[in-house]
């Protein structure tokens, strides 16, 4: 075995996933090469500084479902395995679908990981704003029922025009509306009563298509929902079922005007 051979099977090696006579092969190099050696055992101190020193935070059941649904979305992805070749094809590009597997399933972990976060903070700061605004003085700035004149007030404070619709006739009363910062992005914010309960709905261009997700923050449900090219993000204290279904009802193209 030369050393760059034995360079592809160190971090393997140290992962304890070589068997066989490639493990007596590089075991037997890692004796005789010093250079080798060092490099083994850089990658068991890197190892271990990552095991104690990494952040770990315990994951929730459902980012364990959305890996296992993104798991499956990529083994379907994957074509059929080629025909026989001969051994030393095989050999070769083994080695290389190894590690191309090994990325995908990185890329596809690191990004459900990335976006449950991303999904987690915008759902946080959603709440802060919402609570900041039915303490405080700020729950509106454009006082109004009437969708015309909310409409107008807050188009000419951004660079887009968001829909605003009264809901009262199926029991959401738009009350009016007002600016806030949502990550990091001026956003419209339209704000309706429902029985004795303030509702907060966040209403920004649509950059990537929002989830449809439903979760619980300190006791407040957020419902979010996609359409007339808009993310729509709710927040309030009433049941999920009814917010989940107002928003969608908000975001359905036939509702905006
Ligand atoms: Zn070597």
């Amino acid at each position: 075995m030369n050393c760059h051979r034995a360079g592809t099977l160190v971090p393997p090696y140290a992962d304890g996933e070589i068997g066989g006579f490639r493990r007596y092969s590089i075991e037997r190099h890692l004796r005789s090469c010093a250079t080798c050696a060092a490099k083994y055992h850089d990658v068991l101190a890197l190892r271990a500084r990552l095991r104690a020193e990494a952040t770990y935070f315990k994951a929730p059941p459902e980012l364990l479902t959305r890996v296992r649904a993104l798991l499956a979305d990529a083994q379907a992805a994957t074509p059929a395995r080629p025909s026989p070749q001969p051994d030393r094809w095989r050999w070769l590009t083994g080695g290389a679908l190894a590690g191309c597997a090994a990325t995908v399933l990185a890329w596809v972990v690191g990004s459900a990981v990335v976006d449950w976060r991303a999904n987690q903070d915008l759902a946080a700061e959603a709440v802060a704003i919402h609570t900041r605004a039915v303490l405080s003085d700020h729950l509106i700035e454009v006082a109004s029922s009437d969708q015309h004149t909310v409409k107008p007030w807050l188009s000419a404070r951004l660079d887009y025009s968001p829909p605003v619709r009264d809901m009262a006739n199926e029991g959401f009363a738009l009350s009016g509306g007002r600016l806030d910062t949502l990550d990091k992005q001026r956003v419209a914010t339209l704000v309706y009563r429902y029985r004795q309960h303030t509702i907060d709905v966040f209403v920004r261009p649509e950059s990537t298509r929002a989830p449809s997700t439903l979760r619980t923050v300190r006791g407040f449900t957020i419902a979010r929902a996609s359409g007339s090219g808009m993310d729509w993000l709710a927040v309030s204290d009433v049941s999920a079922d009814v917010l989940s279904a107002f928003v969608q009802r908000l975001a359905r193209a036939d509702v905006s005007q």
